[in-house]
């Protein structure tokens, strides 16, 4: 049965690290602040950027949320944009994404200076990350690269099968895994016989959205499994991709939902931070 890789431990174990590098930055007269914007009122967001907070103090980086109405317009949050872009105390920006319809999020994304763009999702910052040069990178694919780094677990030569290919999650993934010299391979909603590529996977990455749709018969035997789905069921909890107990009797490692990659994401937007305040990121 698989050892199950504990995110929320891993994540409070970089926050601890992290906590020494903040108070060392406040040595030095540099106090990080990230600044996440939140249009309209979908409770998940509001959950999300409520966690980013609270994680973020934990460590000492400042944190505040400007909460604006839905009916704000693209103008408006543009120059808001534009304004943290030039203040000097504001390390980090995040707008919360999804954004109401009326407002194109690539619009959004595309005017944060690739310096403060901590969700690493800048074209700038995306493109540097595919050539392989330093970037501030996406925070769900760097916490899982991290969670298989933490373990040890060799990246290097194994095939790494991904599936869903969302430019926040897949594609990403993909891209640092093969930049740990993965052979890697996409799969999505259009593959043919998913299977066939799923069980000739050393890891496994999934981030479709679908509740329990991959299971052991979808598995190599000692494969690596990570879950990245996040999903609601009926009575309110939270469940991956991955049936879990199924998927766990075949694996060498997974990890569960919740407590897996959820809180490695948020532990990576403040790494991110604090190198955005430590002014390493590009400009
Ligand atoms: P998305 O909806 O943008 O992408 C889903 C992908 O799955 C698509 O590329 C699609 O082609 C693929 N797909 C859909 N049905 C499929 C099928 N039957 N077989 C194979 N592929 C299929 O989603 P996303 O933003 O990438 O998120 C994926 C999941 O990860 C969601 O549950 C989301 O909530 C979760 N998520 C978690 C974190 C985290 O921090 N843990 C972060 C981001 C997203």
């Amino acid at each position: 049965s698989a050892t199950v890789i504990n995110g929320k431990d891993l994540a409070q174990e970089l926050r601890n690290n992290m906590k020494e590098e903040v108070s060392e930055l406040k040595e030095k007269g540099i106090i990080p602040h990230l600044t996440v914007i939140l249009v309209g009122d979908n409770p998940a967001s509001k959950s999300y950027v409520n966690g980013k907070k609270k994680a973020s103090e934990e460590t000492g980086i400042v944190s505040d949320i400007i909460e604006l109405p839905v009916s704000t317009t693209e103008e408006e949050l543009l120059n808001l944009i534009k304004e943290l872009n030039q203040d000097v105390s504001v390390h980090g920006i995040l707008v919360q994404l999804p954004l109401p319809e009326h407002i194109k999020e690539e619009h959004i994304i595309e005017t944060i200076i690739p310096s403060k763009d901590v969700d690493g999702f800048h074209p700038i910052n995306i493109g540097r990350m595919m050539t392989g040069n330093d970037s501030l990178l996406p925070c769900t694919p760097y916490g899982i690269v991290t969670m298989l780094k933490s373990r040890n677990i060799t990246i290097q030569g194994k095939h790494a099968v991904v599936i869903g290919r969302s430019n926040i999650v897949g594609k990403p993934v993909g891209q640092l895994l093969l930049n740990e010299n993965a052979t890697v391979t996409y799969c999505h909603s259009k593959t043919r016989n998913l299977k066939e590529h799923t069980t000739r996977a050393d890891i496994l990455i999934v981030a479709i959205g679908i509740p329990n749709v991959i299971n052991r018969d979808h598995l190599k035997q000692d494969a690596v499994v990570i879950d990245v789905g996040i999903n609601r069921t009926d009575n309110g909890s939270l469940t991956g991709d991955v049936d879990f107990e199924s998927a766990k009797s075949k694996a060498s490692y997974i990890t569960p939902v919740p407590r897996g990659v959820g809180p490695m994401t948020i532990a990576m937007l403040l790494k991110n931070t604090i190198k955005a305040a430590k002014g390493l990121s590009i400009n």
